[in-house]
């Protein structure tokens, strides 16, 4: 996957997608696959929104049964199975434990229903265990973090977790592969309009600072908690679709987790947290927050900090993390979809799709879990639009090709495991234009206790030799990777 700004120019497009988050990477995908020429432009990297910045869980949603989201939960669980199925080299099954301490607000009966429910929601042949009660003691010992004093049981539960930004980046490999033409770092910002229809999107390539024309039948806005400021753009109204984003954090600390996913309910404002493995650490999280600023300018401040430790605090007590042992922190925005419900957790996760315009389809709100279905959705429509018939989805029964190559070279981490072959092969087809878009995106040595300066120089060395920067580029790209993992360990 090579970037050509040249091939985004030279032709018509049934469709062009704007944003290379997993929206628009599934709908790339799916497009492709039936046979539309593509186009994708994205203004920064590849998941470089909120695609990379999620709790990375493929879930079917516990905690939304308590707003009788009943279709949403059998949903994720339909789409959990597949994408288990289509990408088993980058989502794997978790087990979770959900402790119940004494004063909390959801008694250990209440869950044990809510998890029946979930089970029975699970699509039959799933690879996904029944739920089992877990006493005190069994839990303490299958996660030490649990023991404390008033812990009534545990429930134990299975999900999914995923990488979020590989899924993303290689939905875009595998889009291209099947034909469709894909460009980071270009960025929207105007469209061309012949009365009611659009006739091309104009953007900058941010590398050049080039000016490109796409040209093309159908558009597509899949831009996340941008989707607004887009479809405002293309229609020149407001009002098209209106969101009420909130933003949530999440903080990488030592490991705490044994082998489970801890699910654990706030002592003060009944909301939900995970505690999650990851490589050699632990991801801690979420919040959720009004948030109406710059998606691209969210981050964890010290109040998100302050929640987040106490939380854990409170539930595991014998747990010492202080600010100083953060790892890293790393905050997105989720889109969602006005509503009149005033606490953030409990406004729906639902996606909607709208057609503005004549040949413009904005795709807002959703979960990544339930991606594909959407981009489904999303293609079946543009199909109908475009008037192409005897077209199927086929993303379901596709597998995504793994594509690393053999382990070759020096070991540069073992947890998360990454070769010198890793890097090469990343820039050779994943299209990284920065530091940065590998070690964050294309590698998960970001938010493991492996980003630091001495990892960094080698990547850097071999994206040197692979992508022919010289030595003031190299200082460069190395500077700035390392002043955002310091502003992201300092906002922490
Ligand atoms: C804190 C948090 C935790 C979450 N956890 C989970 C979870 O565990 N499981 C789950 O299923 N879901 C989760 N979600 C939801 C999930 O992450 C999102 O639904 C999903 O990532 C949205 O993908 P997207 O492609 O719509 O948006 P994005 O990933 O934000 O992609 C939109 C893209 O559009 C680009 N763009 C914007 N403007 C322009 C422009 N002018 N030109 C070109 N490109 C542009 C942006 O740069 C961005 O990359 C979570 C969300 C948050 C915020």
């Amino acid at each position: 996957m090579k970037r050509d700004i040249a091939a985004l120019a030279d032709r018509q497009f049934d469709v062009a997608i704007i944003g290379g988050g997993i929206v628009g990477a599934g709908v790339a995908r799916d497009a492709a696959m039936r046979g539309l020429s593509v186009a994708l432009v994205e203004q920064s990297d590849f998941a470089g929104g909120t695609s990379s910045r999620s709790t990375k869980l493929v879930h079917g949603g516990l905690r939304y049964l308590e707003h009788f989201a009943f279709r949403l939960v059998a949903e994720s669980c339909r789409e959990r199975k597949i994408l288990l199925e289509m990408a088993p080299h980058l989502v794997r099954p978790l087990s979770f434990l959900l402790p119940v301490y004494d004063g909390d607000t959801r008694s250990l009966s209440k869950i044990r229903t809510g998890v029946m429910l979930y089970d029975w929601l699970t699509p039959r042949h799933d690879a996904m265990p029944a739920h089992q009660t877990l006493s005190p003691s069994e839990a303490a010992s299958a996660e030490p973090a649990l023991a404390g004093s008033g812990l009534q049981g545990a429930v134990r539960f299975h999900d999914c977790q995923m990488d979020d930004a590989k899924l993303c980046i290689e939905t875009i490999a595998d889009a291209h592969r099947h034909g469709a033409v894909v460009a980071n770092y270009c960025r929207v910002t105007g469209f061309r309009r012949e009365w009611e229809r659009l006739v091309s999107l104009q953007a900058v390539d941010q590398v050049s600072g080039d000016n490109i024309e796409v040209r093309a039948k159908l558009f597509v806005n899949a831009t996340g908690p941008w989707v607004e400021r887009i479809a405002k753009l293309a229609t020149q109204s407001d009002g098209a679709i209106t969101l009420s984003p909130t933003k949530g954090v999440h903080l990488v600390i030592p490991r705490v987790n044994r082998e489970h996913g801890i699910y654990f309910q706030s002592r003060n404002d009944r909301r939900m947290i995970f505690l999650l493995p990851w490589d050699d650490a632990s991801l801690l999280g979420t919040t959720d927050t009004d948030f109406d600023r710059d998606p691209g300018a969210a981050h964890a401040d010290k109040t998100d900090v302050e929640y987040l430790l106490n939380q854990m605090r409170l539930c595991a007590p014998d747990v010492s993390v202080r600010e100083s042992d953060i790892i890293t922190s790393f905050a997105g925005v989720r889109a969602i979809i006005r509503s009149d419900r005033r606490r953030p957790s409990s406004r729906s996760r639902e996606a909607r799709i709208v057609r503005h315009n004549t040949n413009l389809l904005s795709v807002a709100g959703g979960k990544y879990t339930t991606f594909r279905a959407i981009s489904e959705k999303a293609v079946d429509r543009a199909c109908r639009i475009l008037g192409v018939r005897g077209t199927r989805c086929r993303t379901q029964e596709t597998p995504l090709p793994q594509t690393r190559p053999p382990h070759a070279g020096e070991r540069l981490a073992d947890s998360p495991d990454v070769f010198a072959s890793d890097i090469t092969h990343s820039c050779q087809s994943e299209m990284p234009v920065t530091l940065s878009d590998l070690i964050r995106r294309r590698t998960r040595l970001a938010l493991s206790q492996r980003g630091d300066e001495s990892v960094a120089r080698k990547v850097c060395d071999i994206m040197a030799s692979e992508l022919g920067w010289n030595d003031s580029a190299k200082r460069q790209m190395l500077a700035n990777y390392l002043s955002e993992w310091s502003a992201s360990r300092a906002s922490a």
